[in-house]
């Protein structure tokens, strides 16, 4: 009986998690990594109705965040970024008729400048009636490339050109390719989003850092019942939070919830090793040269439950 108690708690610690998608092309073949058709968009949505999942709108979820309340488990955010045309004419009507909240994500130059398959600004403004409007950056670059002053001047161009053309002003921000750094964080919170998100797979849960929300890309192979599954365990990460000037990762320094015991590290390059945590603290001397500019950590306690961070590199460094 204790035991199944102890397992409860545990569950119910690592639980209570709300998930984000995010789609970016729809019936286009082409591309097959982001796009998904709109007969499984339907079949995706017809899941959500029929296992009662609620799709949520921006603020809701946000509100809850900043309240630091329980997220309820059935909660999903939708999002769409880039901007491209095929939302418009084969997704749309579909998110319409199932009366669903979503975000779309402007990558601003795109749509300035007219590309082909990408959204006009008439588009947007009338999808902006029924979604929110968020920043995906003004040029799409990697982030982590440029300068302090560039990524600074990148997103003041996105946001006055959308305030520009939709009269909105947007009070949330996605990473092109989900890619960060502290220096990329540090001028992108200069201009005090309500939200940030990223990429990297996970959950929202109640300790989630609202300037850093994980999101799961979405496409037509993807098997809603897998997602899911996918939970976030509260690590607090203290060492390392930026890619080592020497390349070296000498130790990692991670709180977890008490009551984890064994769990797995992964590191790119190296893969998954097993670890134990004492009291809560993982402390771990490492001594590795790594190997690529792009290092993901993960801490988990299995496949689908897990936390992890991304570190990359700056140029020239
Ligand atoms: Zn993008």
């Amino acid at each position: 009986m204790k035991y199944f108690l102890l397992l409860f708690i545990s569950y119910l610690y690592l639980n209570a998690n709300a998930h984000v998608f995010v789609y970016h092309r729809f019936n286009e073949f082409k591309h097959p990594s982001t796009n998904i058709s709109s007969i499984k968009l339907i079949e995706q949505f017809e899941f959500l109705k029929k296992h009662s999942y609620k799709v949520v709108s921006l603020s809701d979820l946000l509100e809850k965040l900043n309240q630091k309340e329980t997220i309820p488990d059935n909660w999903v955010l939708l999002m769409i970024d880039d901007g491209y045309k095929s939302f418009y004419t084969h997704a749309f009507k579909i998110f319409k008729e199932y009366k669903y909240p979503f975000v779309l994500a402007l990558y601003v130059k795109a749509i300035d400048d007219n590309y082909k398959d990408f959204l006009t600004w008439k588009q947007i403004k009338e999808i902006s009636n029924y979604g929110d409007i968020s920043l995906h950056s003004y040029s799409h670059k990697h982030l982590t490339h440029l300068g302090s002053n560039e990524i600074y001047e990148d997103t003041k161009k996105g946001l006055d050109l959308i305030f520009k053309k939709l009269n909105q002003k947007v009070n949330t921000y996605v990473y092109p390719f989900g890619e960060y750094n502290q220096k990329v964080f540090k001028e992108i919170n200069k201009f005090k989003f309500d939200a940030i998100f990223n990429q990297s797979p996970g959950s929202v849960y109640t300790n989630s850092d609202v300037l850093n929300i994980r999101r799961i890309p979405i496409s037509s192979k993807t098997s809603l019942r897998e997602v899911f599954k996918y939970k976030t365990i509260d690590v607090k990460w203290m060492e390392p939070l930026i890619y080592p000037k020497d390349g070296i990762l000498k130790t990692v320094y991670a709180k977890v919830n008490p009551k984890l015991k064994n769990l797995k590290l992964f590191i790119t390059g190296y893969g998954w090793s097993n670890i134990v945590a004492n009291n809560g603290i993982i402390e771990l001397k490492i001594n590795k040269y790594l190997k690529k500019n792009r290092i993901r950590l993960s801490l988990a306690t299995n496949i689908y439950t897990r936390s992890s961070i991304m570190l990359i590199k700056n140029k020239g460094e």
